[in-house]
């Protein structure tokens, strides 16, 4: 690549703060990666509440043409608006993210030292109960509700693949996969086997050094909260996915730390985990570190592990100094001190 073309989203809330912050973050590399080419785009649901669209063609289109995006965060109404529906769910779709990648990893004392919580969730992204088919009707006894909840071979493959694939690039190299099985044998039954069958489907013995476990969705969360060091990478159908994952941020503090990547094979689009935070939206104070990590994640999945590595080491430095935070961390530093500090350790 001559230029790396990176399409910007930041969307609602403090989307519009946080994605600035880490655009800035990425500005500062060096020679690690290609020259950086940001391209804003619109979507979100004050885009909406202004033009009656949340995901402009446009935008979809021009991410195309772009090598990777990073997203900010969307206000989802609480109550259904009609002719709404989120911008991110959809562009997992439209740009089939099938994964959806969140490392959960604490920052230890000295940098020497190996974190104490260091696990990745693989969270399928595409089906599931997700699929949104739900129908109502009237049975002997009032209303029934049903949803579909589909699982397919290729989606369990393909993720499967995808946790085995992170799982060759860390140190212990075990990948746990989700299910409940033991009661849902037909759909969490094929998620398991097929995720099982990876190594000896894609053959080669590429991934004969990976370790595979397996956990029922209900004793993985409890051990996960008891004894989160038995984790490598998890991965799991969506629902569970979703779950776990929102469980494992808790586990090293705030929303404002957590970074993800959506990826497919031909795109990734890096977001901060957390939503539009409107409590302290407009007012400067939304920690950044969340997007600058999502932004390294996604230099990281596109091969660029050195500048990854040089943002990674720069938050974790900032974080362990303790000295520049922002209030959700119990500091008093403002979004823009907190990317200085940053970018004076990069
Ligand atoms: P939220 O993640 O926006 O906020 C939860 C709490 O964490 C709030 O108190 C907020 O101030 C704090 N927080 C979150 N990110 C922070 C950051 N970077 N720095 C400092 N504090 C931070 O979740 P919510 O309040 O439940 O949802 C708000 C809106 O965001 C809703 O409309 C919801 O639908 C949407 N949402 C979107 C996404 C997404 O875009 N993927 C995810 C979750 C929620
Ligand atoms: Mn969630």
């Amino acid at each position: 690549r001559q230029k790396l073309k990176i399409g910007l989203i930041p969307a609602d809330g403090i989307g519009q703060e946080v994605i600035p912050a880490a655009r800035a973050a990425i500005e500062a590399l060096g020679s690690e990666i290609p020259k950086p080419e940001f391209v804003d785009l619109a979507a979100g649901f004050e885009l909406f509440s202004a033009s009656g669209e949340a995901l402009p063609e446009e935008t979809v289109q021009a991410l195309k043409d772009c090598d990777c995006a990073l997203f900010g965060a969307v206000s989802s109404p609480v109550n259904k608006v009609a002719g709404y529906s989120s911008p991110i769910v959809a562009l997992r779709k439209r740009l089939d993210l099938y994964a959806n990648v969140r490392p959960v990893i604490s920052v230890a004392a000295n940098p020497e030292d190996k974190p104490d919580i260091d696990l990745v969730v693989v969270r399928e992204n595409t089906e599931c109960l997700y699929v949104k088919q739900e129908t109502m009707s009237i049975g002997e006894h009032g209303k029934e509700a049903r949803a579909t909840r589909l699982i397919t071979e290729r989606a369990s493959h393909r993720i499967g693949k995808m946790a085995f694939e992170i799982a060759l690039g860390r140190p212990r190299k075990q990948v746990t996969v989700i299910h409940k099985s033991n009661v849902l044998s037909v759909t969490d039954g094929l998620f398991r086997d097929t995720v099982r069958a990876v190594p000896r489907v894609v053959g080669d013995g590429r991934y004969d050094s990976v370790k595979i476990e397996e956990q029922i969705v209900d004793s993985a969360v409890y051990r996960l909260f008891r004894e989160p060091q038995i984790y490598d990478v998890m991965v799991a159908p969506n629902l569970y996915g979703d779950i776990i994952s929102d469980a494992a941020a808790a586990l090293v503090g705030s929303l404002g730390l957590v970074p993800s990547v959506n990826a497919g094979d031909n795109f990734v689009m890096g977001e901060p985990v957390h939503g539009s935070a409107p409590d302290i939206a407009g007012r400067g104070i939304a920690n950044p570190l969340a997007s600058i990590r999502s932004a390294a994640l996604m230099l990281r999945h596109l091969g660029y592990a050195a500048a990854a590595d040089k943002m990674d080491k720069a938050v974790d430095q900032v974080i362990r100094e303790g000295q520049v935070l922002t209030p959700d961390l119990g500091g008093k530093s403002k979004t823009t001190e907190v990317l200085d500090a940053v970018l004076k350790r990069l």
